[in-house]
């Protein structure tokens, strides 16, 4: 009589298992999985899901992916306004062609994430990870139900309040964060090609109004100090400068995990962590999704190298991080703190000079890195305070 065993475990249940569905987590995905590796990605929520975010993001990430991420994208910006308590206005026609864009965050990531399945990824929603741990040579990421799955490598990409790389000695050990609110108001869009910025309503940060289908995306946040940060006064004269009751639209507390210093973003035994989690976000104009995107990238690039057995491929990983973005980063770092603290010379002498909304525009669209304008704009902006 014969007895049937049980049909052999394969070593590990996935190359790679990536925890987080969001921008930073679905482009790894996709990256891996178009290059035949079995991926699987793991999200705490379900796919479409709304997320606060401005949307605002450099049309110059379509570089990072062979497919079209246009169906992400509600508007098309041309023109930047700047203004100072909501007068003073600089305007800023955006140079080249359509360089910056509105997208929304329920179909950008859900865009990401079915590309990523369309070339074999395992998505696996509602599956909050609880704990990833080290079993002999592989890893396993645990979810909150009991189960786990083994892997190769995993991709830390669980958002600004990751918990899983600090234990890995895996990004900032201290995380900084910036305050944000977010407002989606449904309302009439005047300029459906005009992104606004305003600095003087909010203390050591700015507000965005940006336009999107159907409404408005419009945001609060703080970058300096740890002062409360006093939305409501700020939304209480910034809304009705559009025509809206103050009251308008339901109010959203987010954190923005903001760069911070050049940090380690591998594992030598095969953990990388990408976006958010890598506390990669702008911290002088708060762009966390071009970082999300081209981490994604970059992360993919160097676990393939990896998986296929090219011991140093990881730490590659950081170091790009660290050229392509962090080394632009160090500098809005140092500008953020100049500016924020002396907004009001900030605005005269950075903003209102003839120059600077299209350097502005060049920063935004990606075009430039902080370190091209900032030793000019610290030095003049720390030449005036001295001599006031
Ligand atoms: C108010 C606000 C406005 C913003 N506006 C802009 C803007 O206009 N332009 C811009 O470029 N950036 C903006 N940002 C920043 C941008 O939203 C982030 O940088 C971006 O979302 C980072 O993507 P991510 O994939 O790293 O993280 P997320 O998008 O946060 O994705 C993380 C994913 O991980 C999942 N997750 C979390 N914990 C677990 C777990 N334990 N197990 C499994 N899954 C888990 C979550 O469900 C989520 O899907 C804004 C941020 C805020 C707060």
């Amino acid at each position: 009589m014969s007895v049937a065993s049980a049909a052999p475990r394969p070593a590990c249940d996935a190359d790679v298992v990536v925890v987080g569905a969001g921008a930073a987590g679905a482009a790894t995905a996709y990256h891996l999985a178009a290059r035949g590796w079995r991926v699987r990605i793991l999200d705490a929520g379900s796919l479409p899901r709304p997320k606060p975010c401005g949307g605002g993001m450099a049309a110059s990430v379509q570089r990072l992916f062979p497919f079209d991420l246009s169906p992400a994208v509600d508007r098309v910006i041309t023109k930047v306004r700047f203004t100072w308590c909501l007068e003073d206005p600089v305007i800023a026609e955006l140079p080249g062609e359509a360089p910056f864009w509105i997208v929304r965050r329920s179909r950008l990531d859900h865009l990401l994430a079915e590309q990523a399945v369309g070339c074999g990824a395992d998505l696996l929603e509602a599956t909050a990870v609880e704990r990833i741990t080290r079993e002999g040579d592989h890893w396993r990421v645990h979810n909150s139900a009991g189960g786990w799955i083994s892997c190769r490598a995993v991709v830390i990409a669980d958002g600004a309040r990751s918990a899983f790389g600090q234990p890995l000695g895996l990004g900032s050990p201290q995380p900084r964060y910036a305050s944000a609110v977010a407002v989606e108001v449904d309302a009439e869009v005047l300029e459906p090609s005009t992104a606004h910025f305003e600095f003087g309503l909010v203390r050591h940060g700015f507000s965005w109004i940006f336009p999107r289908q159907g409404g408005l995306s419009i945001g609060v946040g703080s970058f300096i100090g740890r002062e409360p940060l006093e939305s409501e006064a700020v939304l209480a004269r910034l809304l009705p400068s559009f025509g809206l009751p103050p009251d308008s639209g339901e109010r959203r507390v987010s954190p923005l995990r903001v760069w911070d210093g050049h940090h380690r973003l591998h594992h030598d035994a095969g953990v990388l962590v990408v976006g958010d989690a890598a506390s990669l976000v702008d911290p002088f104009l708060a762009e966390g999704l071009r970082p999300a995107l081209l981490s994604g990238t970059r992360a993919a690039e160097a676990l393939d190298r990896w998986l296929r057995g090219e011991a140093g491929a990881l730490a590659g990983y950081s170091e790009r991080m660290r050229s392509e973005w962090g080394q632009s980063m160090a500098w809005g770092r140092r500008i953020a703190q100049v500016f924020y603290r002396l907004p009001r010379v900030g605005y005269q002498l950075g903003v209102k000079r003839p120059t600077a909304p299209r350097r502005i525009a060049q920063i935004l669209s990606g075009e430039m890195g902080y370190g091209d304008i900032a030793q000019r704009v610290i030095r003049r902006l720390m030449f005036n305070r001295s001599q006031s």
